[in-house]
Parts: C-alpha cells; structure tokens; sequence
C-alpha cells in the first residue's frame, strides 16, 4: 500500500466558548496525530470552491476529483443499501423529521431529536410502504433517522426536493420545502405530483402512529414527517478508483466508494435501541476504528490507497457538544492513529488527514470554512525552524495557491484563528493548517497534489 486517506466528518471547527476558545481539534490530546504532523506538512482545503457550503456527497465527490453533476445524492444513498435500481427509477435521501403541521410546515427537529430507535423506524418504514401510489416503490430506513426512498419507473429529476436545509451550498431556512419542477416537461410535473402525494400521505400515516403516540408520551419529539433530497435517476458517472480500498459503514459512503470503483469494507452499524444517540455513536465508532485497523492490517498488500471514512466526527457539531467531538477526535487518536503511526512508517505508506466540510459546534451546521489537511510522507521530523526540505521540491503548490482567495467567504469568527498561533508547530489543527506549507487547496486537486493516483 502506498497511501491512506483518512477523512474524519465535519472535521473543522471553530473556537469554542466550552473549550476555553479553543476548537475541538485544539484542545484534543492526540499524540499520535502530532507524531504525523511533526514529520508532514499542513495546509487546508475548500473541499468544493471557496463560500461554498458542501453537504457530505458535494464534499466527498468533489475530493475524489469529480464534477457536483456527475452524480445524485439519492442515487449514491441507494447505491450504499441492496435495493437494485434500474434506469428511470427516481432514487432520494430522506430524514425523518418533526414538523408542527403540514399547514404551518415549521420544521422543528430535521432529525426527529436523533432518538428515533432502529426499531421504531423499522416499523414506522412498514407503514409508510403500505402507502397506496400510482406506481410502486421502496422506502428503506438506513441509519438512525435517515432513509432511502425509490419510485420504479421512467420519472424525471429536474426536481427540488421538500428539505431545503442546504441548495447548493447556500444556508436554507427552517420551514418545509416545495418540492417543484426545475423544467416544463409534464413527466416532471407528474414526478412533483406523487412526489407531494407521498409525502402528504406518509405525514398522516407517522403522525397518528402508534410508535410517535408514545413518542410524545415519553417527552420525544415524533417523527411525523419525511424530508427529501437529492433526487437523481442517472446512474453516477464518477472517477474509478480501481486500485482502492475503502471502509465504510454509511449508505453515503458504501455508494460513493462502489459506484466510485472501490473494494468496499463495511461492517453492519451497531443499532440504535435506546434514546442516547451518542451512545449509539460511540459504539459506532469504536466498530469503526477497530474495523479500519483490521481491514488495513489484513488488505495493505492488495491495494495501492485506503479511503477511511469516519463519520461520528460530525454529529457534535451539528449538536454544539465540542467536548463530545474532543472526546471522538481523542478516541481516534488512541486507536486509529495509534495504528497508523505505528504502521505507515516502517511500509512506507503516505497518510492524509483531513475533512469533508466543516461542521462549527457554535453554528451547529456545515459551514464554508476550509477544512485542514495534515499531509504524512514518511519522512524524518523536521527540524522546527528549517524552511527546506521536502516540500521545497513542490514549489507548484505556492503558485497554485495564491489563485484562491482564502479569506473573503469564511465564517467571521475564522478571524479568530488566524492570529499569532499559540499551538506548537507539530500540532495538528486549524491554526496551524491556515500557516502550512502546503498552503490551501481545492478538494479537487487533493489527491493529484499529494501523488495519490487513481
Ligand atoms: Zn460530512
Ligand atoms: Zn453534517
């Protein structure tokens, strides 16, 4: 094996009042991370382009090289589960979510409080396909309060779908969306029709079921409503990554590294059966650190590149809990980076950490923010003064990178982050990755840069 790519969720942030103003990857204790970053490079990137604010697919899509319209939300989430689609079949990301009323439309939680049960939305799911349509279709709950919906036959996806959380990149606000057609062909209009039927009918069945009865007894939110994204009927036309291996576990992920040529390895995510999502979470987690560590050990020899993907990493930041997300990145750092410092050196493997977006805990959403890049080469730690060395072989970098306009679209309180840095050199966080060498970067050029080949 020749490299790693190891992205952790929603990885960037920004000081945080509960951290002493420091951001979450300031105030873990990761020594083994610090190991890589004293013999690497740092920088950061924009995963799409600058004053974008990416969802995970935009971001991960764009990081492997590919253009935002080669492929659909929808159809990667699909792509991740064992629903078979077949051309024309209209694939879309859905959330169960609280809404007050289909009248008023406020959305109260876009995740339904993330207590919604494996079990509860396996029989919530089991309603809604009773649902009657004039075509047939599939609902499937994945994880926690995500689904995938599939409507069979030849619909259009010039659509928007009724979550406006985020439209390309650009911060929605908190009410339901319309779902509309982006083009005057009836068979799109037709779309929008069941579409809206659907989610009407399935608004009525989860409101009065039995499961959000008690739900609302139990002081939860109920999960009364289906919001929807990310249509697509086209097969994704992304870059092969034939050479790859890649771990993962969410229906995004295992979508994105088929359809994208890779080996997957996944595990099944640990159920979620009481109400602590984040207990959920780290025993997800702790699946996934050990998981990546026995896939990498056994496969090394077989691949060229590991993708890792993390997911855990991002839920704090959408919940304002930095010392939830501190205690993720320390976790990682005593098993997944333990492993790695320990192994990458002595077979030469090149490791990159980095996110896919920045998920700040004070904005409690992705945000435009670039995300750091620690870039590991395997070479010798450098002598801290010391201006040479390996990356002044790269002076294409600094060329490059005086194209981006860095500053202009961050998040104000990114200007926190760019006085004097009290972090030592070796450490691995925002600070320190805005004054690295690598300088900043575009998601699409990551790879290419770093000698990752496909
Ligand atoms: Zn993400
Ligand atoms: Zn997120």
């Amino acid at each position: 094996m020749k490299g790693v790519l190891v992205v952790l969720d929603g990885l960037g942030d920004l000081p945080c009042k509960q951290l002493g103003e420091k951001t979450p990857l300031e105030a873990a204790e990761m020594p083994n991370l610090d190991f890589l970053a004293a013999r690497g490079e740092m920088g950061c990137m924009y995963p799409v382009k600058p004053g974008f604010i990416p969802q995970s697919d935009e971001a991960i899509v764009s990081i492997f090289g590919n253009d935002l319209n080669d492929s659909s939300r929808g159809q990667l989430e699909v792509r991740g589960t064992d629903i078979k689609l077949v051309r024309g079949d209209l694939a879309l990301r859905v959330n169960f979510a609280t809404i007050d009323s289909l009248e008023k439309g406020n959305i109260i939680d876009r995740r339904a409080g993330r207590t919604l049960t494996t079990s509860e939305a396996e029989i919530l799911s089991k309603a809604i396909n009773k649902i009657t349509l004039p075509c047939s279709f599939v609902f499937k709950p994945t994880i926690q309060h995500r689904a995938v919906l599939v409507l069979r036959g030849g619909f259009s996806d010039n659509i928007t779908g009724n979550d406006s959380a985020y439209l390309m990149g650009i911060r929605e606000n908190s009410k339901i969306g319309i779902f509309k057609a982006t083009d005057d062909d009836e068979n799109t209009q037709y779309t929008v029709n069941i579409l809206k039927e659907f989610s009407d009918k399935a608004f009525h069945v989860l409101n009065n079921h039995p499961i959000n009865e008690e739900r609302r007894k139990k002081g939860l939110l109920p999960a009364n409503y289906l919001l929807m994204r990310g249509a697509g009927i086209e097969n994704p036309k992304l870059k092969f990554y034939k050479k790859w291996l890649s771990v993962s576990y969410t229906p995004l992920e295992i979508g994105f590294a088929r359809t994208s040529g890779m080996k997957v390895f996944s595990f099944e995510y640990p159920k979620l059966k009481g109400f602590d999502s984040y207990q959920n979470l780290r025993e997800g987690l702790e699946k996934a650190c050990d998981f990546s560590i026995k896939t990498l050990g056994k496969n090394h020899k077989d691949f060229d590149y590991a993708y890792v993907h993390i997911k855990e990493t991002d839920f704090p930041g959408h919940d304002n809990k930095p010392l939830e997300k501190k205690s993720m990145l320390e976790y990682i750092d005593k098993t997944l980076f333990e492993f790695l410092r320990k192994f990458a050196p002595p077979n030469r493997i090149k490791i990159i950490v980095t996110g896919d977006h920045s998920t700040p805990c004070r904005l409690k959403d992705h945000s435009a923010d670039p995300v750091p890049v620690l870039f590991y080469n395997v070479s010798p730690p450098k002598k801290k003064s010391k201006e040479t060395g390996f990356f002044g072989r790269f002076n294409i970098y600094k060329k490059k990178n005086t194209d981006v306009k860095i500053l202009g679209n961050d998040s104000e309180a990114m200007k926190d982050l760019k006085g004097e840095s009290e972090a030592t050199a070796e450490k691995f966080c925002e600070k320190n990755a805005r004054n690295g060498k690598l300088g900043m970067i575009l998601g699409k050029d990551l790879l290419e840069k770093l000698g990752f080949d496909k």
